[in-house]
This record gives C-alpha cells, structure tokens and sequence, in this order.
C-alpha cells in the first residue's frame, strides 16, 4: 500500500510541543479538508465544541481547610448520539486540553461507528495528594457540578488519566441521589457489581490484538512467525501481548516505566504476569528466567522486529528515533505514541501504521456495550461481548483499510476521513435549529 500521500499532508501538522493541544486537533481536522467535500458551514461546526463547561469544585480537606479546584467538561459533538469520553484527575488538566481530548473522542466514535458523539472532563488536580476521602468528595461535588451537563441520554463520563471503577462508583451513587432514581447507565468503567461490563478491563488489548491480526494477514506475515516488541506493560500492552501470544506471535521484546526486556525466544507471558502481580510495585524491574537480558527502554522500539506496539505513552516515535524503528507493522496501543515527522519517516520505508483511534478503539466500544446493558438492565456474559467486539473491530479495520487503498492515502489520514464524513453527515442530515 502506498502511504505518502496521507504522511506528506500530516508534514504539515504540528509536533506537539509548541502549540496546543486543541490547535493540534484542528490542524488534523484540516488534513482531512482536501479530501471529502464537505461545506464550509459544516466544517465551522465541526471545529467547535458543542458545549464547554467550567466548574468550581470546592472540597474540605480532611484538615478542615477548603480548598477550590477547577473542573470541566466539554461536549464536542453530539451529531451521532450521546457524547462519551473519560475524566481525567490530572495537574496539567486545561479546558484547551479536554477540548481537543473531546474532538478526538468525536473521531473514535465514528470509526468504529457506535452511536455516540464525543465529549471529556476533567479536574486539575494532583490526586496523589488527596486522601481517598478527599478524592471521593472532589468526585462527588463535581459530580454535582457537571450534573446538569451529564446522563445516559445525554453525555456518559467514563474512567481516564488517575480515575478508575472507584470514581465511577461515586459518580453514579451521587448522580442517582441527585435524580431520585438509578442511573447506571450515566458512566462506564464502574465495578461489575454496579452494572460493569464483564471483558472491560481487557477490551482495548483485545481491540489491538485484532488491529495487529489484520495488518500482519495484509502484510503477508503468518502470526505464528511473528515477533512483536511491546512497550508498555500496563492494562493495554499487557493484555495485548497475551492474547497475540495466545494466537501463536513470538513476544520477544517487553518494557514499562522501569525496564526493558528481551528475549529472542518469546517470553512465557504469564510467569512474566505472575511475577509482576508479586512485585512491590507491580513492576517488570527484577525479572528474570532464561534467555532474557535488560536493554535500554529505547533500544526496544528500534528490535528487529515484525510489529511494535507502543502502549505507553504519547511522542515516543518522532523525528529522533524514527529512523532506527525497524518494525514492519506499528500498532497505536497508546493515544498519540507517533509524531507527525515520526509519521512520515515511517511511511517513507513503507512501514504499516495502524492508528490509534482505529487500534485502541476496543475500550470505547466495550463502554458502549456496557451503556446497552444497563440501559437494557439485561448483563451480557463476557463471551457475547468479546464476540460483538470482534465483529465490530473487524469492520472498522476493514473500512479503513479500503478507503486507504482506494485513495492511496495513509490508514491514519483514511481513519479520519472515515471518521469526519460520517460526523460531517450527520450534522447534516439534522439540519440547522431553528
Ligand atoms: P497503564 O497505566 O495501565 O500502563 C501504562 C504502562 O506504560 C505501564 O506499564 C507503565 O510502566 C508504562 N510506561 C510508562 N512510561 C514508560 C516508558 N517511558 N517506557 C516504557 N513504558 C512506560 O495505562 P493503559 O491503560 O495501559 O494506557 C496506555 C496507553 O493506552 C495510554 O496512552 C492510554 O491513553 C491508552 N489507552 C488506554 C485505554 C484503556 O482502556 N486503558 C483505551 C484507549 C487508549
């Protein structure tokens, strides 16, 4: 497949680090322009989140002093359902940044084709300073606070950044207090014992097990000779490299905040597992067995290897490295893991990029699973939902991989076009009020 035509538009886009990250957004959006037709005055609507909510969250602390933080929550679009996305307890949490997290969250939705819009909160806040007390009443004042903004109709917050089950437990206990009545479906992410969906900790690894199935069987690669390098080894890359293992992938190469490792062989994934459940801080530092030796955290991206997961973090692969990455297939694990430069070098040697919007969408999909059943007060057993996602990842991935062979375009830039067109069509089909 040829990918410079989406690389060389994506030349244009920003690295990340001087302009913002709604600017970033927009200029993605732009890349999309030249390549569908869609009018002005619905591009103005798409560049504009639909709603942006600020919010003063004030919190006794458990020394008796108040002390105030600052909330959002922003709905993007709403054009083809309910808006959806996390909230995130972060201190660099801005309104430009859970705006543009907002608009990405639109572009998720639709290509994978759930019927939701996009929409992202936040606090900020450090919340390794807060008691657990403290953290649940910040969660339940802002509750309060994004109440009018919030429902299963409307807008469903989900865990992000620093939230988790917890949070979202408190979330639908406050919000059914406020309403008079259960609403289970106001949140995803909240326990099993609450309405949680069976298979939700696992869906994105599962999302990207199937995202690198797809482009090893185009890329003409058998799974059972393939090595994969994952970086990594939180909920997303460790259970994508078990179930890749489970399909028959050599995982040769391995890594986390505290090493790297390496072993040509493939590592016996669940002794790795055991091993870090059993570790102070759940770490692959210290781990040992035969055949594996410590690298460097970097050289890990640059293994010969046939597909690399980066499931990390963002801008690991940028201008810097990019050359020395020698994975034929890189699957987006991790939201933004790909600069733009990093992008184009990668496409230059014809390397496979499946993007993360497309490849990490199994959360958001399982999320919208978990809204079904609550909404239907009707629990699905884990299998049905593994099997729904399957078949619904595996359109998305064919979808996007058609479009880009037909427009000779990048998968990222087809995903995006995918994404934008379908938003754009709804937004059209509805008309302008009044
Ligand atoms: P996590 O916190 O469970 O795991 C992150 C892992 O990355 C940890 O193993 C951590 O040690 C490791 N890490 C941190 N810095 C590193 C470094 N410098 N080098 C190597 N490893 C490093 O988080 P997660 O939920 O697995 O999310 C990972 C990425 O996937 C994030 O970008 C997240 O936004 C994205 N994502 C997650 C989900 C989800 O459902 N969890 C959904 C979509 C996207």
């Amino acid at each position: 497949m040829k990918t410079h035509r989406g690389t060389e538009l994506l030349q244009q886009a920003p690295t990340g680090t001087q302009i913002s990250p709604y600017e970033m957004m927009l200029q993605q959006l732009d890349l999309v322009r030249e390549q569908t037709d869609i009018p002005p005055g619905i591009w103005q609507i798409l560049r504009q989140p639909e709603r942006c909510l600020e919010v003063s969250v004030p919190v006794t602390r458990d020394d008796g002093e108040i002390e105030v933080f600052t909330g959002y929550r922003v709905q993007h679009n709403s054009a083809r359902g309910p808006c959806k996305g996390g909230i995130r307890y972060h201190v660099g949490v801005t309104m430009d940044e859970v705006k543009a997290l907002a608009g990405w969250m639109t572009w998720k939705c639709a290509v994978v084709n759930i019927p939701y819009g996009g929409g992202k909160g936040g606090i900020a806040c450090d919340p390794t300073r807060l008691s657990q007390r403290e953290l649940e009443r910040l969660t339940r004042r802002y509750t309060a606070m994004i109440f009018p903004l919030i429902g299963p109709k409307r807008d469903i917050p989900a865990p992000d950044v620093n939230t988790n089950a917890s949070v979202m437990n408190w979330i639908v206990d406050t919000a059914t207090l406020l309403s008079g009545e259960p609403v289970p479906g106001i949140v995803t992410g909240k326990s099993i014992e609450l309405g949680g969906a069976r298979g939700r900790r696992e869906a994105t690894g599962r999302g990207v097990m199937f995202a690198t199935l797809a482009a090893l069987q185009r890329g003409n690669i058998d799974v059972s000779n393939a090595r994969i390098a994952v970086q990594g080894f939180g909920n997303v890359g460790s259970i994508a490299a078990l179930l890749l293992a489970e399909q028959g992938a050599k995982i040769v190469g391995i890594s986390d905040v505290s090493c790297a490792l390496y072993c040509p062989s493939g590592f016996d994934l669940r002794h790795v597992l055991d091993f870090i459940a059993g570790s102070p801080g759940h770490l692959l530092a210290g781990y040992d067995a035969p055949g594996v030796e410590e690298i460097a955290k970097s050289e890990l991206l640059e293994l010969d290897v046939d597909v690399l997961i980066p499931a990390a973090l963002e801008a690991q692969i940028t201008a810097r490295n990019a050359h020395n990455v020698q994975a034929k297939i890189i699957v987006e694990g991790a939201n933004g893991p790909t600069t733009p430069e990093g992008d184009l070098i990668l496409a230059d040697r014809g390397a496979i990029v499946v993007p993360d919007i497309l490849a990490n969408a199994g959360g958001v999909v399982c999320s919208y699973f978990e809204w079904v059943q609550n909404i239907q007060c009707f629990p699905w057993e884990e299998d049905d939902t593994n099997r729904r996602l399957g078949r619904i990842m595996q359109r998305a991935i064919n979808e996007v991989w058609q479009l880009a062979q037909e427009r000779e375009i990048s998968l990222r830039l087809a995903a995006y076009v995918l994404a934008v067109e379908r938003v754009a069509q709804a937004a059209r089909l509805r008309g302008i009020f009044p």
